[in-house]
């Protein structure tokens, strides 16, 4: 029988997505003294994915400093309103008021992830297999083992899975979740408009359900709007015409005439958290660890800070699977994965309903946070991916 030849690696990747990608990018510029390899099943050139992302400042200037924005477009929030429709509460952040150029930056997800998938390419210490899935984990004392359906076997000292939701590494490692079905769809487009919104983004809780708008050049807009189940199969069936009619009548007239808009594509919406995210020689990160509802734009933001804290822990380990290293990790993201998911899952859950004491609440909220400027900036800076 023919023996197969063993790969092996000190970091295996699985996903090379916007994560994967950028995990692979800093670790081996990190440490030049491994070898790092990243599975990725996509084949080779930039991904079809359509979405439109906010960065936060924070990830945004991280992301600048490692070369990942050159030559794409990135357009600057400079200004952020958030309001409930029909009612008086209603809040803005100024990136001024912050002292900060931008409060954050509206980027292509395909072109980021191509440029960190490019910059991949240029590290000695990287091996990027394209059109390559992980299909099996086997955890050895001193290695971990892994099966790829290209039959080529690979033994590495630490698994780093960043394979997205629906996590393969997650599954093997039979690592549970909590998960919240938010019974929504996420539906994005992008809106051509009459006049451009000039830094302004906005988030818009109205009763067709929230919609956030991200400014983008050209006097076009990024739309995420969520959909119950029923408003959904609706939706699917409009026409251009239709659903630029329905978006402008729930948005308003907030942000000028919407005149045109693209192919929709949506996306169930679910809260998910893993209860853990590390386990012997292996880690998970990025969307496989936690995804969120995209209503305040941080489910990336959140995964570019899982990257910086553990290369942070593996700056001076050994062994790449250290134990200890991958505990000290997953003790440091605790207190951000609290932060934002109170965050992004108190806006959805607080919004989603038209009960009135919840609707006074939650303009009392607004009001408060307009009013009162330490806690405005310390809101500005959680969203800003800093230090509140
Ligand atoms: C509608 C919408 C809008 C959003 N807007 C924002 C925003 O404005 N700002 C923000 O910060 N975030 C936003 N997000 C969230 C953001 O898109 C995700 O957090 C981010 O894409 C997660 O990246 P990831 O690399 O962890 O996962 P993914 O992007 O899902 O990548 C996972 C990768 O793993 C690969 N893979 C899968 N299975 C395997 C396997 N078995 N072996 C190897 N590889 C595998 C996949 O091919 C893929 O490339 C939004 C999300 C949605 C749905």
């Amino acid at each position: 029988m023919d023996e197969k030849p063993v790969t092996q690696a000190d970091v295996a990747i699985a996903g090379g997505g916007l994560v994967g990608a950028l995990t692979g990018l800093m670790l081996s510029q990190q440490r030049p003294d491994w070898r790092i390899v990243v599975c990725e099943p996509r084949p080779d050139g930039p991904p079809a994915d359509k979405r439109i992302i906010a960065l936060a400042a924070a990830s945004a200037q991280r992301l600048k400093s490692l070369g990942a924005l050159d030559g794409i477009d990135s357009t600057p929030i400079k200004h952020i309103h958030i309001s409930d429709r029909g009612f008086a509460g209603a809040t803005e952040l100024h990136a001024e008021h912050e002292n900060v150029e931008a409060l954050g930056r509206v980027v292509s997800a395909s072109e980021l992830v191509n440029n960190l998938y490019l910059s991949c390419r240029q590290q000695p210490n990287l091996n990027w297999c394209s059109g390559v899935r992980l299909e099996q984990v086997t955890q050895q004392q001193e290695h971990i083992e892994l099966s790829l359906d290209n039959g080529q076997p690979l033994l590495a000292k630490l698994l780093i899975g960043a394979d997205g939701q629906n996590s393969l590494v997650r599954e093997q490692l039979r690592v549970e979740s909590d998960v919240y079905d938010y019974g929504q769809f996420g539906c994005i487009a992008t809106l051509d408009l009459k006049q451009p919104l000039n830094g302004w983004a906005y988030e818009r809780f109205t009763e067709a359900g929230p919609i956030a708008l991200l400014p983008m050049q050209n006097s076009q807009a990024s739309l995420v709007w969520s959909f119950t189940e029923a408003q959904r199969e609706a939706a699917e069936q409009w026409s251009d015409a239709e659903f630029l009619r329905h978006c402008q009548q729930a948005f308003g007239y907030r942000a000028g005439l919407f005149s045109g808009v693209s192919k929709r594509v949506f996306y169930p919406l679910i809260l998910r958290r893993a209860k853990r995210s590390v386990h012997h020689r292996s880690v998970i990160i990025g969307n496989a660890s936690h995804a969120l509802h995209p209503i305040a734009g941080q489910g990336f933001n959140l995964g570019l800070r899982d990257t910086e804290v553990l290369c942070e822990s593996l700056a001076t380990t050994g062994d790449p699977g250290s134990f200890r290293a991958l505990q000290r990790y997953e003790q440091n993201r605790e207190r951000d994965y609290q932060a934002i998911i109170k965050l992004t899952d108190g806006l959805v859950r607080g919004f989603s309903n038209r009960y009135l004491p919840t609707v006074v609440g939650r303009n009392s909220a607004l009001m408060l946070l307009q009013h009162c400027a330490p806690l405005k900036s310390a809101f500005a800076r959680l969203t800003m991916g800093m230090q509140p």
